[in-house]
């Protein structure tokens, strides 16, 4: 791996999760991206153990009008762009990840039947539901990893927000009990804003556990016109500093 970059986020109800990004030694051909990357429902005889973990954690909804209630819906449509269109070869292309294989039932494609969340109806989850994964590591974590080809400069953009965007802000109203109007011209009571830290990342950061990491370190360097450099005076240089100010 040449580098690396990670920062970590909580959800609202506080489950922590990392957004990573890996630099490999040797870049990654468009042939070689269906052995790392699948999103293709495993075979329930030959992979049991990825058939589970993935069928547990790497379904997404389902939203749309099986789930119009469903929290990445956005009027009526699905923020992730799911259900995804089945697709029997990878395709690259280059304003976003790959649309990765999806193969359709006719095609051999496995499906399975899943209950609602509201647990009454059983619906039938083609590939057409399949968050991205790789193999390897959802047979070692057995857990939610969604893994992706970044190889455009708009989704390595993407993943590289979350370092520089900061913690979730909220605005919060402090009310004396049976108090329970405030003056809408008073702004310090109606825009106080502060940062949105649930009790899991107050644990985290009290522990002092890592938030986000990057190797190799970069340094900033100081880009000035010419004789624009900054000058620290102190005590010490003051004298100096006044007499050669080049
Ligand atoms: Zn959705």
């Amino acid at each position: 791996m040449k580098c690396f970059m990670y920062s970590i986020e909580w959800q609202k109800r506080g489950l922590p999760h990392v957004h990573l990004l890996l630099w490999l030694m040797e870049k990654l051909r468009p042939n070689q991206i269906d052995g790392i990357i699948s999103a293709d429902i495993p075979n329930l005889e030959t992979d049991r153990k990825l058939y589970d973990t993935v069928t547990k954690n790497m379904i997404h909804g389902p939203c749309g009008a099986l789930n119009p209630s469903s929290p990445c819906m956005k009027e009526g449509k699905c923020t992730k762009k799911y259900p995804r269109g089945l697709l029997k070869d990878t395709k690259t292309n280059d304003k976003g990840y790959p649309l990765y294989t999806r193969r359709a039932p006719e095609d051999g494609g496995h499906t399975l039947a899943q209950k609602t969340r509201s647990g009454i109806e059983k619906i039938l989850v083609d590939n057409s539901w399949i968050v991205p994964y790789s193999s390897l590591l959802s047979k070692i974590f057995n857990c939610h990893i969604n893994v992706e080809f970044c190889n455009t400069v708009k989704t390595i953009k993407y993943i590289c927000k979350y370092i520089n965007k900061g913690s979730d802000q909220a605005i919060l109203n402090i009310r004396q009990q049976g108090n329970v109007n405030i003056d809408p011209r008073d702004e310090v009571q109606t825009f106080r804003a502060g940062r949105y830290v649930s009790s899991n990342e107050s644990a985290w950061r009290i522990l002092g556990l890592p938030l986000h990491e990057r190797h190799p370190t970069l340094i900033h360097l100081a880009v000035h016109l010419p004789n624009g450099e900054r000058i620290y005076f102190t005590e010490n240089n003051l004298r100096e500093r006044m007499a050669t100010p080049t």
